[in-house]
C-alpha cells in the first residue's frame, strides 16, 4: 500500500508533511488572525457601493464593535447572531464579537420567521444584527437587535455608534482555544440542521491549514489575490475565506451581495479578480457567462475552486474548455469539520479535476465499510470519517446526535461514501442517507440464488442520465417498494420541447447499469430543488412521488 495508508490501522493521513499549529492555550482566533504579517492594502470591498475596509482599518473597526459590545452588556459566552446578506461590515461584526470571547450564530438571511425563531431558541441568542427592515422581525421575538445598513452613514444608529465606539474600553477575558466561538448550523440537506459548536482553535487549525496552507503551496496566492466574495459568509465555505482565512493572508475580498452572473464577469474585469470560490450552479454560471465574453475580461483569473455539492463531469469539462488558462480545483469540506477536509491539487504530472483533493495536513481519515463496518484501502468504497483539529465539539443541545457522529476516538462519521484513489486523491459517491437500499435474489452461484441488500448511489443513475443529450437536469430518490424495500425513481428535466417517453429513458439507463439499478419510473418535472449550494433537495421531490411506481 502507498505510504499515506496503513493496512494495519486503517487510517489515510495526509500527503502533505504536519503543520505546527499554535500551542498556547490561551489564543483566540481574533489574536491570531491579527497576528499575522502581510502587505495586503484593501481588506474588504463592497462591490454596489464600492466602499471598502483596508487593513489598517480593519482591527480598530473590530475593537470598537468590541467595545460597543461590551457597553450594550454582551459578555463572554453570550450568542450573538448575525442575519445577514454578505457585507463588509460581517467580518468585522464576526470578529468583533469574538474578540469579546462571546459567540456567534450565523443565519441565511432568507430564513422564515418560523426559523429563526427555532434558531434564536435553540442557541439563546442575547442580540442579533441584521439589516434595517428585519429589526422588527426580532422585535417581535423579544430580542435585541441593531440594523446594520447597507451604506453606513454618519448618524444616530446603534451600528454607527457600535462602529465608533471607544477602543480603550474593551476589556479582554481570558480566551481558551476549547472555548466556543461559532454555533454553526449545518445546511439541512438530509434533514433538520443541526447546530455545530466550533471552538476556536477549530477556527485557528481551518485558518493554518486551509487558506495560509495553500497559500504557501501556491506562489499565486498572496497578499496581491483578489478573491470575488459571491457564496455567503454565513455559511461555512464563504466564513472560513471571507470572514477569516484570507484577511489572515492580506488577500483582497470584493464581495457581492447577490450573485448575478453579468455583475460577476463586470467584477472580474474591474478589479482584476484572481481567484473565485464557487459552488456548481456558480460554476455553470461562470462557464456559460465566459463563452460570450472576450477572453480579455477574464484574463486576471488564476484559480477557480468548486465545493460543497457534486460536480458533473460535464460541467467540469466545459469549464475547461471556455476557459483553459484557469487553474480548476475541487475541494471538499463540511460545517461539522469548520472547512478542513480535502483541496485539489493540481501538479504539472496530475490534474485531478474530478477528484475532491488531498486530505488536508494533519488530517486523518478512514473509509468504513457499510454493511462489516472494517477499514477498507484505497479503491474500495465505504463512508467517510475524519478526524484532526478541525473537528467540532458536537452538536448544541443534542447530545444523541453528538454520540452518533463523534465517536470516542474522536472519529468524525460524515455520512458521505467515498473512496481514495491510488494517489490519495479523494472522489465522492454519494451521500449514506441517499444510498437506495435494493433487497433483491441475487444470483450467487449458477441457479442459487440468495436475498441480498444492495446498494444504489442515486448519483450513479444520475451521471448515466445527465448523458443523455435531452436532458438538461435530473434527480434521482427512492421510492418505497412492498417487495424491493426501495427502487430508484428519477426526475427529469428535458430539453425545451424535447418529447422523450418514459419507456425510452428506462431502456437508456438499463442498457448501461447492472440489473438491480435500473430507474423504475421516470418523472418529468420543469425543474429541480436544489439549495443555494447546489445541493439536490430530495426531500422535496419525495413529496411528488408517484402513488404506484
Ligand atoms: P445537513 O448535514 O444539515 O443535512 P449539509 O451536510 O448539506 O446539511 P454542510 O455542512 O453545508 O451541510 O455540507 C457538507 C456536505 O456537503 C458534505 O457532507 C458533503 O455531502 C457535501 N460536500 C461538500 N463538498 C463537496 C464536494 N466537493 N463534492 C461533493 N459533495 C460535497
Ligand atoms: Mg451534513
Amino acid at each position: 500500500h502507498p505510504n499515506f495508508y496503513s493496512s494495519k490501522t486503517g487510517i489515510y493521513s495526509s500527503k502533505h508533511p504536519l503543520i505546527n499549529l499554535p500551542s498556547d492555550p490561551f489564543l483566540d482566533v481574533v489574536t491570531h488572525i491579527f497576528s499575522s504579517k502581510h502587505k495586503g492594502v484593501s481588506a474588504l470591498i463592497d462591490s454596489s457601493s464600492g466602499t471598502s475596509i483596508t487593513y489598517s482599518q480593519l482591527h480598530p473597526l473590530v475593537q470598537s464593535v468590541a467595545g460597543g459590545l461590551h457597553q450594550m452588556g454582551v459578555s463572554q459566552g453570550d450568542v450573538v447572531l448575525i442575519l445577514m446578506p454578505n457585507s463588509i461590515y460581517f467580518p468585522v461584526i464576526f470578529l468583533g464579537v469574538l474578540y469579546l470571547g462571546a459567540i456567534v450564530s450565523t443565519m441565511n438571511p432568507l430564513s422564515s420567521l418560523l426559523e429563526i425563531k427555532k434558531q434564536a431558541l435553540d442557541c439563546n441568542v442575547t442580540l442579533a444584527f441584521t439589516l434595517p427592515d428585519k429589526v422588527d422581525t426580532f422585535s417581535t421575538l423579544g430580542i435585541p437587535a441593531v440594523g446594520v445598513p447597507e451604506n453606513l452613514k454618519s448618524d444616530n444608529s446603534a451600528f454607527y455608534k457600535l462602529i465608533t465606539s471607544d477602543l480603550n474600553s474593551v476589556p479582554r477575558p481570558k480566551i481558551n482555544q476549547q472555548d466556543t466561538a461559532a454555533i454553526l448550523y449545518s445546511s439541512g440537506t438530509t434533514g433538520s440542521s443541526k447546530g455545530a459548536m466550533l471552538t476556536h482553535g477549530n477556527f485557528i487549525a481551518m485558518v493554518e491549514l486551509f487558506p495560509r496552507f495553500e497559500a504557501s503551496q501556491y506562489e499565486f496566492i498572496s497578499e496581491e489575490s483578489v478573491y470575488l466574495a459571491a457564496l455567503p459568509m454565513f455559511h461555512i465555505y464563504g466564513l472560513s475565506l471571507f470572514v477569516m482565512g484570507l484577511l489572515s493572508l492580506g488577500s483582497t475580498v470584493v464581495l457581492m451581495r447577490k450573485f448575478d452572473a453579468d455583475e460577476m464577469i463586470r467584477l472580474i474585469a474591474k478589479y482584476g479578480v484572481t481567484h473565485f470560490p464557487v459552488v456548481p450552479p456558480l460554476l455553470t454560471a461562470l462557464t456559460r457567462a465566459a463563452k460570450g465574453v472576450a477572453i480579455n475580461g477574464l484574463k486576471s483569473l488564476k484559480q477557480v475552486s468548486s465545493g460543497a455539492a457534486p460536480l458533473s463531469r460535464i460541467s467540469i469539462e466545459e469549464f475547461i474548455q471556455a476557459l483553459p488558462q484557469v487553474d480548476f480545483i475541487q475541494g471538499y469540506g463540511m460545517t461539522e469539520t469548520t472547512a478542513v477536509g480535502t483541496r485539489g491539487f493540481n501538479t504539472e504530472q496530475l490534474c485531478n479535476y474530478s477528484s475532491v483533493g488531498l486530505l488536508a495536513p494533519n488530517m486523518q481519515a478512514k473509509v468504513v465499510d457499510l454493511i462489516t463496518g472494517s477499514f477498507l484501502p484505497p479503491g474500495s468504497t465505504g463512508e467517510l470519517w475524519l478526524r484532526g483539529p478541525g473537528v467540532m465539539q458536537g452538536y448544541l443541545n443534542n447530545v444523541e446526535a453528538t454520540l452518533l457522529t463523534i465517536d470516542r476516538d474522536g472519529w468524525l462519521r460524515t455520512g458521505d461514501i467515498v473512496y481514495f484513489d491510488h494517489d490519495g486523491y479523494l472522489h465522492t459517491v454519494d451521500r449514506l442517507k441517499e444510498i437506495i437500499k435494493y433487497k433483491g435474489f441475487q444470483i450467487i452461484y449458477l441457479c442459487l440464488t440468495a436475498y441480498t441488500n444492495l446498494q444504489i448511489a442515486p448519483a450513479d443513475l444520475e451521471a448515466v442520465l445527465s448523458s443523455h443529450p435531452d436532458i438538461v437536469d435530473t434527480a434521482v430518490i427512492a421510492a418505497e417498494d412492498e417487495e424491493a424495500g426501495e427502487v430508484p425513481v428519477a426526475f427529469v428535466v428535458t430539453r425545451n420541447g424535447c418529447a422523450i417517453s418514459p419507456s425510452a429513458l428506462v431502456d437508456y439507463v438499463a442498457k448501461k447499469v447492472a440489473p438491480y439499478k435500473k430507474v423504475r419510473k421516470v418523472v418529468f418535472t420543469h425543474s429541480i430543488p436544489r439549495s443555494a449550494s447546489g445541493k439536490i433537495l430530495r426531500r422535496e421531490l419525495r413529496n411528488f412521488l408517484p402513488s404506484k411506481i
